[in-house]
């Protein structure tokens, strides 16, 4: 819509023409004829809303296959307070009395009560988390979030307590959690964002406001989908494609979310204006 100078340029692949990205495309020569040169998905040109669908359905049936075998991730973890007992940051007596408290309250993490009740410091519970999950562990001086609000929706910084921290220089984003990494999370960034994504935890104080102040910040448009069919699905995302007419999108699974990405411009350097981007995102139900 607005922005034609930067986005009605074809995405080169090498030729002067831009060949259709879909395998099965059937309009063959009468494709080099189209005036189209969006929209782009997961790079490469569809010359009409029929190749756009199908496309978008093949990348459903990817981001569908892995669903119902999610990967084990981690290996069993050792108990956080056997962690902080053998470092000799508790002793037994600590140990005791605050599992007796979390079994009687009922509730509550294990590193919360031994804070509150028997003294201990966040950090040092932070730092136990870190060796638990085998996960670094920063501290958070200083936070950017409305620097950080492209990277991913609202959603997921509120559903999954993910905290973009900040991007180094070599294309890679730290990703805050409070008490357990989420690596789901994590690696769908990974690949909607083309750049590595670390899992790192942040103190429990630190971490809370600084995701109540993300929670505020002005992130993408978002547009959230309903469905009631993988079909449904798959025609809704390439009509708002169409509709958009992106210089890039990308279709990525996190959890029971499907997320799609679409920039408006290409982004430059590492990051992308909020303003440029738009998000689709639709729940799927667990049938
Ligand atoms: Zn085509």
């Amino acid at each position: 819509m607005e922005d034609t100078a930067v986005s009605n340029r074809p995405v080169s692949t090498g030729s002067v023409l831009s060949r259709c990205a879909n395998a099965e495309c059937s309009a063959g020569w009468l494709q080099l004829f189209r005036r189209r040169t969006v929209p782009i998905f997961e790079g490469g040109w569809c010359c009409s809303s029929a190749c756009t669908q199908a496309r978008v359905e093949q990348a459903l049936r990817r981001e569908m296959e892995g669903r119902t075998r999610e990967i084990r991730l981690y290996r069993h973890r050792i108990p956080l307070g056997l962690v902080m007992l053998e470092q000799q940051w508790i002793d037994a007596g600590q140990l005791r009395r605050a599992l007796e408290a979390q079994r009687s309250g009922g509730e509550g993490r294990l590193g919360d009560w031994l804070v509150r009740q028997e003294g201990v410091s966040e950090q040092l519970v932070a730092r136990a988390l870190g060796l638990q999950w085998s996960c670094p562990v920063v501290a958070l001086p200083f936070h950017d979030a409305s620097a950080m609000a492209p990277a991913l929706p609202r959603l997921f910084v509120d559903a999954y307590g993910a905290l973009p921290l900040r991007m180094s220089s070599e294309r890679m984003l730290y990703l805050g959690f409070e008490d357990r990494p989420d690596p789901v999370v994590a690696f769908g960034m990974e690949r909607m964002l083309g750049m590595r994504v670390e899992p790192v935890l942040v103190p429990d104080a630190e971490f809370r406001a600084a995701h109540m102040r993300m929670l505020m910040a002005n992130f993408p448009r978002v547009e959230l989908l309903e469905v009631s069919s993988e079909a449904q699905l798959g025609r809704a995302m390439s009509r708002v494609i169409e509709k958009v007419r992106p210089v890039e999108s990308r279709l990525v699974r996190v959890h029971d979310f499907l997320w799609l990405r679409m920039w408006r411009r290409t982004p430059s350097g590492l990051r992308a204006d909020a303003s440029h981007v738009e998000d689709v995102i639709c729940a799927l139900t667990q049938d």
